[in-house]
């Protein structure tokens, strides 16, 4: 009762010094709220026995309630405000992983360097030219992103003259540089703002990972599309089955907790169940083509090497190597997410690069299916 007086009382103090002493008033205003924690555990234990408390009591603790609530109130309004004004004016500093919220808490062994929430896009734009965690993610698939736009344009502009069937080549084309575009430009996006808000963060994740399936299934099209170039029924059954389940896999990232730390394992396993699914129709091809022709013509070599990528990449990303073993040394650059990022693209590039060879192949052939070899 005494220290809920001298409390009240420096409540009195505080007040009348608001403007000149902004440490007192937060000791001040920050005792009534510890004195009523403590006066709630007593009244629970002796509650049976003592009476109700007398009607002063209760006006005094009114009043401390009346005085103290807008206080804080407009405190917390003017923290916001000056808060919010400095992220706008680009005045923010990188915090540790520990005083993170939890949306945005990860990665564990990423220790120091992360972005604090940011509501605004402007701030989270303007945050792709400073150094943080994210900085590496986020050039990383940029860079990609223009990569890939440049490769598809290019590819789309090339003459028909190129092509046996020009219209269709170039849609399956398409549909394999749309999935990597659409891919790499969702995840630059999602890693931009992902500091923004919850709300912001879980949709963005949804589109990127929506944007690994669809890099997957696109990746497919060019492939089966030459490699049953003359089997048009396996062609299609394949190209549908991939369609099944990558739309499967969209589905299943949909799911709120997908995206959450414990999921992690759960997200590597998915998209490489995804990506493996491609064993099948590798299979099929090298058993009626033989493994000489697999590997010449078939291209498979550097399938191999784009599978090897996509699979260390997605390793890492699960066990999240190497910051794991040097918590701390990986905050900004070489993380394991930035690693599978380049092998990401990395991976892409080869793809492109043996399904082209795939294309000049038939072009090679004229598009002939008299021969009962090479499907
Ligand atoms: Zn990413």
């Amino acid at each position: 009762m005494a220290s809920r007086k001298a409390a009240a009382a420096a409540q009195g103090n505080g007040l009348a010094a608001a403007g000149r002493d902004r440490a007192h008033l937060e000791l001040a205003e920050l005792g009534p709220l510890l004195e009523e924690k403590g006066e709630q555990g007593a009244a629970g234990t002796a509650s049976a026995e003592d009476p109700p408390c007398p009607v002063a009591r209760e006006e005094e603790e009114e009043v401390v309630r009346v005085l103290t609530l807008p206080l804080q109130a407009h405190h917390a309004m003017e923290k916001m405000e000056e808060f919010v004004y400095k992220v706008w004016e680009g005045r923010w500093r990188v915090i540790p992983y520990d005083v993170l919220p939890d949306w945005l808490k990860d990665n564990d062994y990423l220790l120091h360097g992360h972005r604090p929430p940011m509501p605004s896009f402007r701030a989270c734009f303007k945050s792709i030219f400073r150094i943080h965690t994210e900085t590496g993610n986020i050039w990383t698939h940029l860079l990609g992103f223009v990569l890939f736009l440049c490769l598809g344009i290019l590819t789309m502009l090339r003459p028909n003259m190129y092509f046996m069937a020009p219209l269709q080549e170039k849609v399956v084309f398409g549909m394999f540089f749309l999935g990597a575009v659409l891919c790499l430009s969702f995840s630059w996006l999602f890693h931009t703002v992902y500091c923004h808000s919850e709300k912001v963060s879980r949709t963005f994740s949804k589109l990127d990972y929506s944007g690994i399936a669809l890099l997957i299934m696109g990746s497919f099209v060019p492939w089966l599309y030459y490699s049953f170039y003359c089997s048009p029924q396996p062609r299609l059954i394949y190209l549908s089955i991939v369609c099944v389940l990558g739309i499967s896999a969209i589905i299943v990232a949909q799911w709120d907790r997908f995206a959450t730390p414990k999921h992690r394992q759960t997200r590597a396993g998915v998209f490489l169940g995804l990506g493996l699914s491609g064993v099948v129709p590798t299979m099929h091809f090298t058993i009626a083509e033989g493994f000489v022709k697999a590997t010449t013509v078939g291209q498979m070599g550097w399938f191999f090497l784009m599978a090897v990528m996509y699979i260390t990449g997605a390793g890492l990303y699960a066990a999240r190597i190497p910051e794991r073993f040097f918590p701390g040394k990986f905050d900004i650059w070489f993380q394991s997410h930035q690693i599978f990022h380049v092998l990401v693209v990395a991976a892409a590039f080869v793809h492109f690069y043996g399904v082209s060879n795939l294309q000049e192949f038939r072009y090679g052939l004229e598009g002939g299916c008299t021969d009962d070899s090479l499907l």
